[in-house]
């Protein structure tokens, strides 16, 4: 484990009360992914909540990509998640804002019971949240910094989780939005109270590879969305295309993107004789806390807290302990 610096948390749950998870469990999207991750909904409702497998120890049962299942400690998994999910080039307070999401999702997916009964979590980043037992290869030499950076983010916030209701939420987020993030129901259907569109600073000013442009040819297109006649697309209040016209169908905004392997549903599209031009402005599903609007409000001087309130509105910072 990459994390040494963390004694026991003493991780008790006081009466937190798991909400049987519904449709919102996403994996988020990583920054410096090469590809867009899939972000199929986990279709059907968890399991009832039975009750943390955390309550007399401070371990995790996470499912290792190759079958294994290792016992973490709560705080070391936070560690490897922060380190998997966040460059850690981005601002302290981001750190820790993803440090008690990633803390968050990880007990509220454990409570889910997707993997029991042998694991709890696992570490495919399509399923629960990317996880890395070392310091990230890239890091080069900036690892003795890097590494202190991430554990100092996971100690200031060691236990901390969002709750609303007596309830962990699902601590959803995403690479980057521009101007709004998107509400839950856009993206799975169902409304969630926190998961509501907020602003957030991201422009293509300020993040560099915000936008992307993508070349189809109409072939492409026709195979992949099953008509090359697109209309015009309907946009969101969030900035999201909502619909598609394509031939006698209308596509979503979500669907094009699964269809199509886009960064975003936040995209324009041209045509230039035999080619269509895609182009997307952020990278992910959209929803909860933006990880580069995040690094932007750090470096604007925002604590964690602030981050936390303004991407998950109406949540309570809570420490188990
Ligand atoms: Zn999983």
């Amino acid at each position: 484990m990459g994390y040494k610096g963390s004694a026991a948390t003493g991780l008790v749950c006081l009466g937190l009360v798991f909400a049987a998870a519904g449709a919102f469990f996403r994996p988020a999207a990583r920054p410096q992914a090469a590809s867009p991750l899939p972000d199929t909904p986990r279709g059907a409702a968890a399991e009832p909540w039975q009750g943390p497998d955390l309550a007399s120890g401070q371990t995790l049962r996470l499912l290792l990509p190759d079958g294994q299942v290792a016992l973490v400690g709560l705080e070391d998994y936070v560690y490897g998640v922060v380190c998997a999910e966040m460059p850690a080039s981005f601002a302290p307070a981001a750190l820790e804002a993803q440090a008690v999401a990633a803390r968050t999702y990880a007990l509220r997916r454990a409570g889910s019971g997707l993997h029991a009964p042998a694991a709890q979590v696992c570490a495919d980043p399509a399923c629960c949240q990317a996880y890395t037992a070392q310091d990230p290869a890239n890091w080069g030499v900036m690892a003795a910094v890097y590494g202190p950076k991430i554990q100092a983010a996971v100690a200031a916030t060691a236990g901390e989780v969002l709750t609303q209701n007596g309830a962990l939420i699902d601590a959803v987020f995403h690479a980057s939005s521009s101007g709004a993030t998107a509400p839950a129901q856009a993206v799975w259907g169902a409304e969630v109270p926190y998961l509501v569109s907020v602003s957030t600073p991201e422009t293509v000013e300020n993040v560099p590879g915000l936008q992307e442009e993508r070349v189809f040819s109409a072939q492409e297109v026709e195979a992949l969305l099953g008509s090359a006649d697109l209309g015009e697309p309907v946009y969101s209040d969030w900035g999201g295309v909502s619909a598609l016209p394509v031939g006698d169908k209308t596509l979503s905004g979500q669907e094009v993107r699964q269809k199509l392997g886009l960064r975003s549903a936040r995209f324009r599209v041209s045509r230039t004789g035999d080619s269509f031009t895609f182009t997307t402005v952020g990278y992910g599903h959209g929803v909860g806390m933006s990880q580069q609007g995040a690094n932007l409000l750090a470096r604007e001087g925002a604590g964690y807290r602030e981050i936390l309130a303004h991407y998950y509105p109406g949540t309570t910072l809570e420490k188990i302990s």
